[in-house]
């Protein structure tokens, strides 16, 4: 690496940056001293193996994090770096720091708030451990602070995305004009549903790839030789992971895929996992790319009339508004979010969700397409992945743990809001005002999965039912005392009526029978 230089005989201040903080930016850089300040950054086994990371998460980090030591050291700064194959590497990021306050004895310890409450509780730990005063500093890269969500989450009896979406437009002026919503709208759902016709959706433009360069190669290899069990391959590793690449990455989707982003949003189409969306989540999440860069790129796409209303307001929704609405969720509920359950979900997730080996078309397809590329968008990891174990009944927690580990985006403060609130109700309706469940004909209608299928959408029972379908009106029955106490779900429970007793034997045998592992 360029521009190596020694660690100063005496450290004044050790700051700690976390494989997700890769920002030049970053609160934790503010007041660097170059004479009396060092960087501390380690690849320790532990954060690949707490969950079973999949090899493309684990590559995009470590690949990501040489690349940025190296850029901090180009720009002056002294940088202590563990690689994960040094001879004396601690394997855990608690061991690993504390040798590092033995070895430099810094006054003390700086950091921007890390993603994981995991993360934090350790950082504080060995703080005290070790008697050092540790500065944990507000992380910038948001727009919104957690004060902010709890003072909003405060002035109402529930805490839903639109409101504070709204909020967030008006605070920081994003499509607005003269205090109201550009367009008089504040949401363009209705036009941003569509699926593909029948011909499919043609030409997609390619996906950005960024050739994996020698840093990036030498990971890999080190990926494949100490991970060679964990889940996907890296055969297609093609992620951004400098600044420079990310910057690139959101230029090309602004050109090339954001007019259709808002349309499509929604559509599936067997074989093509990046259709219009714009990938840029996991170089978001690593902090190599900033929200507001990314808000105010599809904002001049509005403004040169490159891209629709409905597809610019469709997109920075996801940014302004979820985004920062999961984070907020996160942090006000942890650490007792992680341990809800509350529909009492038992069941453990089916072993083929770490091979795609399944004969569900839809389930096959997108679990290979995520082994293979650390990828799947939202309604594929919604209403795909996502239904299939709510509607199963898998314990959340295990559901969270296969999230965490196979998406190259997965950080804890947003995975477990999306995975346990939003797709899985574990939080009892805190994040998603309803379950998101549907029959497999939701998925007939977004996509062509079911044309290829064994199964057929539109039964419930018999040898060729769908299994979501016989499973959805299996958790219709399950459930049907606590969703009838929903005025969002009453319609659908009211449904139940119409089935005669033998309808409903026949969905309880075949549901059972699922859950044995006999059909799927
Ligand atoms: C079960 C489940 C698990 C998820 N796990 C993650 C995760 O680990 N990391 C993650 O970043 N997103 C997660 N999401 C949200 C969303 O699916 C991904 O952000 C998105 O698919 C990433 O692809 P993209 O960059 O092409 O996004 P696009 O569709 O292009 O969206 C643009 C950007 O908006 C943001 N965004 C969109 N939806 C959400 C959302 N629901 N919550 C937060 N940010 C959002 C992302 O930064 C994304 O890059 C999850 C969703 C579900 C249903
Ligand atoms: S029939 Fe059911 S299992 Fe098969 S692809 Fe359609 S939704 Fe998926």
């Amino acid at each position: 690496m360029t521009h190596r230089r020694e660690p100063p005989a005496t450290v004044h201040s050790l700051i700690i940056v976390l494989g997700d903080q890769l920002d030049m930016n970053s609160s934790a850089f503010d007041g660097f001293d170059v004479t009396h300040d060092l960087v501390w950054m380690a690849e320790v086994a532990e954060e690949s193996t707490h969950v079973w990371s999949s090899k493309q998460r684990i590559a995009l980090f470590l690949s990501a994090m040489r690349h940025f030591a190296a850029a901090l050291r180009a720009s002056g700064k002294r940088v202590h770096y563990t690689p994960l194959d040094a001879i004396d590497n601690h394997g855990s990021l608690g061991s690993e720091l504390e040798a590092a306050i033995e070895r430099y004895a810094p006054q003390e310890l700086i950091v921007t708030t890390p993603g994981d409450w995991r993360v934090l509780e350790m950082l504080n730990a060995v703080a005290e451990r070790t008697g050092r005063a540790l500065d944990i500093r507000e992380d910038r890269h948001f727009y919104s602070t957690v004060r902010d969500f709890k003072a909003h989450a405060a002035q109402r009896k529930s805490i839903r995305l639109e409101y504070f979406y709204r909020e967030m437009r008006k605070r920081h002026d994003v499509l607005m004009q003269g205090g109201e919503p550009l367009g008089g709208q504040w949401n363009y759902d209705v036009e941003n549903r569509s699926s593909f016709g029948a011909d499919g959706p043609g030409a997609v433009p390619n996906r950005v790839k960024f050739a994996p360069d020698e840093t990036t190669l030498e990971v890999i290899n080190l990926v494949n030789a100490r991970f060679s069990e964990h889940p996907g391959s890296l055969e297609s590793f093609a992620w951004p992971v400098t600044r420079a690449q990310a910057l690139d990455s959101l230029r090309i989707f602004i050109d090339e895929r954001l007019a259709l982003f808002g349309t499509y949003q929604d559509a599936i189409w067997s074989g093509e996992p990046w259709l219009y969306h714009s990938h840029l989540a996991a170089a978001l999440n690593l902090k190599l790319l900033n929200p507001r860069e990314v808000v105010k790129a599809a904002e001049s796409a509005l403004a040169q009339g490159r891209a629709t209303l409905a597809s610019v307001e469709g997109f920075i929704r996801q940014i302004l508004g979820w985004r920062e609405y999961v984070r907020g969720i996160y942090w006000t509920q942890m650490p007792k979010y992680i341990e809800r359950n509350a529909l009492s979900a038992h069941e453990d997730l089916p072993s083929w969700y770490w091979t795609g080996e399944t004969s569900m078309a839809c389930l096959r397809d997108t679990i290979r397409q995520t082994l293979q590329t650390g990828y799947a968008h939202h309604i594929q990891r919604l209403m795909i992945t996502g239904l299939y174990a709510l509607l199963l009944g898998v314990r959340p927690r295990a559901v969270h743990e296969w999230y965490l580990s196979v998406y190259v985006d997965a950080v804890e403060w947003v995975e477990l809001p999306n995975t346990l609130g939003m797709s899985q109700y574990g939080d009892d309706g805190l994040m998603a005002s309803k379950p998101y469940v549907a029959t497999g004909k939701y998925i007939d209608r977004m996509s062509n999965h079911c044309a290829g299928c064994r199964y057929d959408p539109a039964l419930r029972e018999g040898d060729r039912a769908c299994p979501f379908t016989t499973l959805y009106w299996d958790f219709l029955m399950r459930h049907a005392t606590r969703l009838a106490k929903n005025p969002r779900m009453a319609l659908q429970v009211k449904n139940l009526a119409r089935l005669s007793d033998a309808q409903r034997a026949a969905i309880e045998q075949r549901a059972t029978a699922i859950r044995r592992g006999e059909i799927g």
